[in-house]
């Protein structure tokens, strides 16, 4: 067949081969260690179960280019993040944006204060600036689109140009978007980063990243990085994630269709001062009121009051109630992640909250 669709992928890819008796289904393999001779021997190095998890996620961020990704699996989003800034040199430049994930902000601010790195923080949807930055040399532009919370949204295709012009690696945090919306690959990113965590497995059951590229001597340098760091993910998260997968398509497409009517809703209220919407992900203010902001958190019944996102069960969060989360992030924005449950059942709970 010529080509499939990403929805077909995620339910065919990173399967057995088809043999009689095979399972439908790759096992959970729980080793540390394989019989000598092979290409894994330790689970450092990978194992059956990662390896279809891995042949699954490159498959659906190369739905459409000529030749297939591949992909590499980590404990966490965080270890993933590591291993790419792991490979910036000794006080080489990280481009990044000013508001990213918290974690990956705070650790960049944290490698540029011991001297590790140079770093320089812009607006990501400032791409004339970034394209300068980019000019002027650099070893490394992370991308985060749409950024987490503020949901800005930065022109990757022009982006990822002027980065490969310019000879500086590129990494896009697709953790929000999912392959489903986005894929960052086909705009000319070296690397894809998930936090597998959040919508790709999309259960709130388990941690693991994964790292896609279309390079595999940055794949090899990476899967050092990770028998280096000691960041594997377990073959038991690793199932689930797979099983996960298999309806990551339905599940966007039935989120985002009701995180749209929600926003929509939701800026008609008189106490909601501003609402961003991108896929799945809502961002509302309330007009400065941080006691009406954490109020509303505490107030729903079906909307769980609860950090991550990307899970099947509808979730919300006052961000700023982190003490590290970026002060660019206004004190009353409350960040809702959008389930699969009956989109009007979510918009009662949600007003009753607000107007209660
Ligand atoms: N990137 C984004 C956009 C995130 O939201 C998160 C976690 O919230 C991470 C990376 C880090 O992933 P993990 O929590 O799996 O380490």
């Amino acid at each position: 067949m010529e080509r499939i669709d990403l929805s077909t992928v995620a339910v065919t890819a990173g399967r057995p081969a088809r043999v009689p008796d095979a399972p439908l289904n790759t096992p959970i393999v729980p080793a540390s260690s394989f019989v000598a001779g092979g290409p894994t021997e330790y689970a450092r190095e990978g194992g059956p179960t990662v390896e279809a998890f891995e042949s699954l996620v490159a498959g659906l961020e190369s739905v459409n280019l000529p030749h297939a990704a591949q992909a590499i699996a980590f404990s966490s989003g965080m270890a993933a993040a590591e291993a790419v800034l792991d490979l910036v040199p000794l006080h080489g430049r990280v481009i990044a944006p000013t508001t990213t994930y918290t974690g990956v902000a705070v650790r960049l601010r944290e490698l540029h204060a011991k001297g590790t790195i140079e770093l320089t923080l812009v607006d990501v949807t400032e791409t004339a600036r970034i394209g300068s930055e980019l000019a002027a040399g650099a070893d490394l532009l992370w991308l985060e689109s749409p950024t987490n919370p503020l949901l800005e949204v930065a022109d990757l295709p022009r982006l990822l140009a002027a980065a490969q012009a310019a000879g500086v690696r590129s990494v896009v945090d697709n953790t929000f978007a999912t392959p489903v919306l986005q894929r960052p690959l086909e705009m000319g990113a070296d690397l894809v980063l998930h936090s597998a965590t959040k919508g790709l497995s999309g259960h709130s059951d388990l941690l693991m990243g994964v790292l896609v590229t279309s390079s595999t001597e940055l794949l090899e340098q990476l899967h050092v990085r990770r028998v280096l760091l000691g960041a594997a993910p377990s073959p038991f998260d690793t199932y689930l994630a797979i099983r996960g997968i298999r309806t990551l398509a339905l599940r966007v497409d039935r989120a985002r269709h009701s995180a749209e009517l929600l926003a929509i809703r939701l800026a008609e209220i008189s106490s909601v001062s501003n609402v961003r919407q991108f896929g799945t992900m809502i961002s509302i203010e309330l007009g400065g009121n941080v006691e009406l902001a954490e109020k509303f958190c505490s107030r729903t019944s079906i909307w769980v009051h609860a950090t991550s996102l990307g899970g099947v069960e509808s979730s919300l969060e006052r961000r700023r109630r982190w003490s590290l989360e970026s002060e660019h992030v206004p004190e009353d924005l409350v960040r809702l992640s959008v389930g699969i449950e009956d989109p009007e059942d979510l918009w009662a709970d949600l007003r009753q909250a607000i107007e209660g």
